[in-house]
């Protein structure tokens, strides 16, 4: 089988909704239309670190990008975001199209379009300082797995 030479890296939490603070999961598992959608256009999938359930775990409550904002998850947010940046490369290097990266909109640590969470400023501010620019999306706040995500979903073109 000819592979596509074409990867996404996404949140992890679109593949895993298990890491999502409680009660804001918005799928049992994974994004199942989005992560169809993706496979449907032959695309991998690249998982990126949750860097909160890294930080806090399981058991931890909703928090603002306020308050995240410490020395210390920064610094793990950067290390994370240099992993990232690091693997994104290598496929680059190689001749693989980064299709884009997908975020989640309103996350304090992974939003990408609205207010910038940390990990992706750390993320992009990598990325751009090797001019790596790339398609930037944000899973809505208000999508809501196989509830009407239409409007979304036809908007994911690859
Ligand atoms: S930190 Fe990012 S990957 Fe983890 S649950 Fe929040 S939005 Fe999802």
């Amino acid at each position: 089988m000819i592979r596509s030479k074409k990867v996404i890296f996404i949140s992890h939490c679109i593949l895993n909704q298990n890491t999502v603070v409680c009660p804001l999961a918005r799928a049992k598992g994974a994004y199942r239309e989005i992560i169809k959608k993706i496979m449907e256009c032959g695309i991998g999938i690249h998982q990126m670190p949750c860097p909160e359930f890294r930080k806090l775990g399981l058991k931890r409550i909703p928090m603002s990008k306020t308050e995240y904002d410490t020395l210390e998850y920064r610094n793990l947010c950067r290390s994370l975001a240099k992993d990232t940046a690091n693997i994104l490369k290598e496929y680059i290097s190689n001749d693989y199209e980064i299709v884009g990266i997908l975020g989640i909109n309103g996350s304090p640590t992974c939003s990408i379009t609205g207010i910038r969470g940390i990990f992706m400023e750390e993320l992009f501010s990598l990325l751009e300082k090797e001019k790596i620019y790339l398609n930037k999306i944000d899973v809505p706040e208000d999508y809501m797995d196989m509830k009407d995500n239409k409007e979304f979903i036809s908007k994911l073109e690859f």
